[in-house]
This record gives C-alpha cells, sequence and structure tokens, in this order.
C-alpha cells in the first residue's frame, strides 16, 4: 500500500547504486556462468582471520558472567564501562599520547560513529577527501548536507592538502592511512590540518580505523600533533586491528578542550549517545579490553604481520609489472592503477573474467578514484598468492 507520509527526500540525493552489491551482482553473474571457477575475493575489506584467544577467553568469562545472578549486567553505561574507556586511554600511551578516559566513548563500531556524529552539528561547510571511504559523504547527504570534495591523487600522494581552500570554518574529514588507497600522513601533513583548522576555527574529524597497520615511522592517532587536542575528534575501532568486524566496538575521542556555538562538543555528544544509544554489549567491551591488553595487542600485531605479508606479495607483483600503486606499507590496501587507461570497472570486469579475481574498483570511492584499483591484503596467505598469479598472467 503507498502510505501518505513523507520520507526523507534527501535520500533521493544519494548515488544511486551501492558500490559492493554492484560487485555482489557481478561475482554472482560470473559465478553462475562459470561454475567451474574458483573466485577469489580481494574485494571487501573484511578480515579473515579470528578472533584471537585473549579475546575470546574474556568474551567467554564474560558470557558466563551474564548468566550468574550475582555478576550479570543489563544496560551498559553509554559511553562505555571505565575499564574499556580505561584500556583505550592506556592504548593511546603506546603511542606517546595522553588522551583521558572521560574524553573516550566507546560504540559498536567507527562506521556508527562516522554516520551518528553528523547529528549533533548544524550546517556547515564539509570537506571530504576524494577518494575515500563513501561513509563521510553519504551520511551528510543523508542528513541533507552538502559537501565540497578535496581532490586527490599521484600529485598529492593522494592526500588532501590545504592548498587553495579559503581561509574560513570548515569540518573536515580525514582518513589515515585511508581507505581505500592506503596513503598515511607523514606528522608534517598532519601539522599541516592541525594548524590550518587552528587558524580557521576548523574542525578535524580524524578516522584512524587502520592506526595498527602504520608500519614507518608516522602518526597512528590525530593527537601526536602539537594542538590536535583543541581542533579534532578521532574515530578508531577494533575491526581491523583486533578482527572485531563481526563483534562491533570502537570509539570516538571528543577532547573536552573542544568548543562549538558556545558548548563543549563533547556535551553534545553525550546528550545525542544517551538519547539514541544504549551502551555496547557487555560481553563485546570485555572482549575489546583484552585486545587492547598487552597479550591482546601482541597477537593482533601477529595478525596484522600475516596480512601484511599479503600486501608484500601484492605489491612486489606490481613493482615487477612496473604498475604505478600506493599503499600496502602502512595499510591492508594496495591501490593500483588500471594498466592501459582502462577504467576502473573495466579492468574489474577484465580480472574477474580473465582471472577471476574480484577487486574493488576506485571509481566507488570518488571521481578521482577513477582510473585505479583497490586490492586487500584480507585474504589468506594461499589465495592472495594465488590471486596474485592470475593477476600475473593477464597484466
Ligand atoms: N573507517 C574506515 C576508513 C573504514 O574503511 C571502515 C571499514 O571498512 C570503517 C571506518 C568501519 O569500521 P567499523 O567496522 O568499526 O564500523
Amino acid at each position: 500500500m503507498e502510505l501518505k507520509i513523507n520520507t526523507n527526500v534527501n535520500f533521493s540525493k544519494l548515488s544511486e547504486n551501492y558500490l559492493f552489491s554492484d560487485i555482489a551482482k557481478k561475482v554472482k553473474a560470473h559465478a553462475a556462468a562459470h561454475p567451474e571457477d574458483k573466485i577469489i575475493r580481494l574485494g571487501i575489506g573484511d578480515v579473515t582471520l579470528p578472533l584471537t584467544s585473549s579475546v575470546t577467553d574474556a568474551m567467554g568469562k564474560a558470557v558466563l558472567e551474564m548468566g550468574n545472578k550475582e555478576t550479570f549486567r543489563g544496560y551498559a553505561p553509554e559511553y562505555g564501562y571505565d575499564f574499556l574507556r580505561e584500556a583505550i586511554s592506556r592504548h593511546y600511551k603506546r603511542f606517546g599520547v595522553s588522551v583521558p578516559p572521560e574524553n573516550i566513548y566507546a560504540s559498536d563500531g567507527a562506521k556508527c560513529d562516522c554516520g551518528n556524529l553528523v547529528d549533533i552539528f548544524g550546517d556547515n561547510e564539509i570537506l571530504i577527501p576524494d577518494p575515500v571511504y563513501p561513509v563521510y559523504l553519504d551520511s551528510n547527504v543523508m542528513a541533507g548536507r552538502k559537501a565540497t570534495l578535496l581532490p586527490t591523487g599521484e600529485q598529492t600522494g593522494f592526500l588532501p592538502r590545504t592548498d587553495g581552500l579559503a581561509e574560513k570554518p570548515y569540518v573536515v574529514y580525514l582518513c589515515s592511512p585511508g581507505n581505500p588507497t592506503g596513503a598515511a600522513f607523514d606528522r608534517e601533513g598532519l601539522a599541516e590540518w592541525v594548524r590550518f583548522a587552528a587558524q580557521t576555527g576548523s574542525l578535524i574529524i580524524y578516522d584512524s580505523a587502520y592506526e595498527a597497520f602504520v608500519s614507518e615511522d608516522l602518526p597512528r592517532s590525530v593527537y601526536e600533533i602539537d594542538g590536535a587536542e583543541e581542533v579534532a575528534v578521532e574515530i578508531c575501532s577494533l575491526s581491523k586491528s583486533a578482527g572485531f568486524t563481526g563483534t562491533r566496538c570502537g570509539w570516538c575521542v571528543i577532547p573536552g578542550a573542544i568548543r562549538a556555538g558556545g558548548v563543549p562538543l563533547c556535551k553534545l555528544w553525550e546528550r545525542r549517545q544517551a538519547t539514541k544509544f544504549n551502551g555496547v554489549p557487555y560481553v563485546v567491551q570485555r572482549g575489546a579490553e583484552a585486545a587492547l591488553s598487552e597479550t591482546g595487542r601482541r597477537e593482533s600485531m601477529d595478525n596484522i604481520a600475516y596480512y601484511m605479508k599479503n600486501a608484500r606479495v601484492i605489491c612486489s607483483m606490481l613493482k615487477e609489472r612496473g604498475i604505478f600503486f600506493t599503499g600496502g606499507v602502512n595499510s591492508p590496501y594496495v591501490w593500483m592503477k588500471c594498466p592501459g587507461g582502462t577504467s576502473s570497472w573495466e579492468f574489474f570486469d577484465l580480472l574477474l573474467s580473465r582471472a577471476a579475481v574480484v577487486g574493488t574498483p576506485g571509481s566507488g570511492f570518488g571521481k578521482c578514484g577513477e582510473g585505479y584499483f583497490r586490492l586487500t591484503a584480507f585474504g589468506s596467505a594461499d589465495a592472495t598468492k594465488e590471486a596474485v598469479a592470475r593477476i600475473a598472467d593477464i597484466l
């Protein structure tokens, strides 16, 4: 039945197709037409290694507590249990950063925080790098906001720059190491954004979901940069670092010093979360606490080392073939240029039809991603080697 209510018209302004559902459709069609092909997926950025034993032990213990009248817990605090906020605060000390637990807000993941943060802002000039994780743009479009895209490319190392921006206040999204390009800011590059934000009264929303993949001497947190605690909110997640994509736990940091419209920004977020969020499940928070412990972090870093070996396999083949790429060093993503000037989707089709390998067309992350292609290191070692051999055959 057609109702007579109004729906949110902003949804009609979203780009029509969702990248991963288009990919899924094409893969399904290929599998139906070629049942003999063993398709290898290096497309979606999901992890494949299971949760580590310190995490599952902690969660198992927490499950038993929930089944016991003496230790059962109901609603979790909206901003996270103290034990988790303190564990996250200690985690920041690993890279020399002091973030007080009361500025940390646990959540069910970075995607949710990216989407939900929009609630606390009014109309602003919004800057979003291109190409980038699509959630920043789409969540703003759903809220009826427009954003200016900051073009990036080979000349800028796929990192957005402040050059040429008018000196006025913005809400700027930065992601480092970046999805999909794997490009990561150095301290000077990030400091330039922090300086710009301080000069213009702008806010940086910094997504550090891939911090654990940083292997070079590069910032893992925006708060490694002096003054960032005055201008930057940070969103982070255990999805990629500790395999929590299906377990769901992340956090955002909103420093108490950041004020806008006469109020601390964190007060707006606290109000928003208290109204619309009822906390991360206790069992998950215990798992997250364990993931951030010394043992948990060591186990996670072993998993990351496994993925990064895959990244090296992909990168060395591309190097041998003389194909331009970024990423794969501080990031599980390898961002390659499509050979012979093919478009992102043409290369997707070629790879699927001739090598039965699935990657992600760069154009799905923004106009500046056209002509590029994302491969992920999250597969198994054997599948990655096999995929790389097949790709090498057709390049
Ligand atoms: N931020 C970036 C840059 C991502 O690439 C992703 C997932 O792919 C997320 C956030 C989502 O993380 P979560 O699983 O914590 O929602």
